[in-house]
């Protein structure tokens, strides 16, 4: 099963990304994630990234293409994966159109007001990149990660100024992507506005259709 979730930032779509992952034992290959992992590196093409990632902008095409192309050659691919925040423009879905065939997307839809709420309240943790919110999933103890103690910091993407940037990216660039898969018959819709396990429902009911 190949699946695509697609959604603004803060859809929730990450956090499905991984119970769906679990559920149905296939990779989440979340693009932000690579990348961050390549900032973290420190390398050239690292620090280029981290800039534009704080910025709120793209990296362009052909950096991300590469990048998931080494990705998808990896063996746990074989029995499919879930793209997480990939492709995110139309010339990314064009150029994943002509590597695989792609079963689903799921659009992960969610108003604006909760967009910036769960933005804002998001924190990650610095070790593990487990993420936790400070009103809706607190850690139990403050600014420590549950799971392997590491600390927990805010994205410096997830600040106000830039979320709005996001959005804005998301509806220029990304948007037009729900009806270009929606003209392939391939688009599923997820009302992510309700808590997080009756999100995961709708979803589970898509998958095993
Ligand atoms: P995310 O973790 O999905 O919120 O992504 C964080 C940031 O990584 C985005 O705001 C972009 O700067 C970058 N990014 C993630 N996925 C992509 C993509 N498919 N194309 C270009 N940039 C991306």
């Amino acid at each position: 099963m190949k699946l695509i979730f697609i959604g603004p930032p803060g859809c929730g779509k990450g956090s499905n990304a991984k119970l769906t992952s679990k559920e149905f034992n296939i990779p989440q290959i979340s693009m932000g994630d690579l990348l961050r992992a390549i900032v973290k590196s420190g390398s050239g093409l690292g620090k280029k990234i981290g800039k534009i990632i704080d910025g709120g902008d793209l990296i362009p095409n052909d950096v991300t293409l590469e990048i998931l192309q080494d990705r998808l050659k990896q063996e746990d691919c074989e029995v499919g994966y879930i793209l997480d925040g990939y492709p995110r423009n139309i010339g990314q879905a064009k150029d994943l159109d002509k590597i695989v065939d792609i079963d689903k997307v799921l659009f992960i839809s969610c108003s604006e007001d909760s967009i910036i709420q769960r933005l804002s309240g998001r924190r990650m943790c610095k070790k593990c990149g487990n993420i936790y919110h400070i009103l809706n999933m607190p850690p139990k103890k403050a600014g420590i990660c549950d799971k392997c103690g590491g600390e927990l910091f805010q994205r410096h993407d997830d600040s106000e100024k830039v979320i709005k940037h996001r959005l804005k990216v998301y509806h220029e660039e990304t948007f037009p992507l729900i009806k270009f898969y929606e003209k392939k018959g391939i688009l599923e819709k997820v009302d992510a506005n309700p808590p997080v396990e009756e999100v995961f429902e709708q979803i589970k009911k898509i998958l095993k259709h």
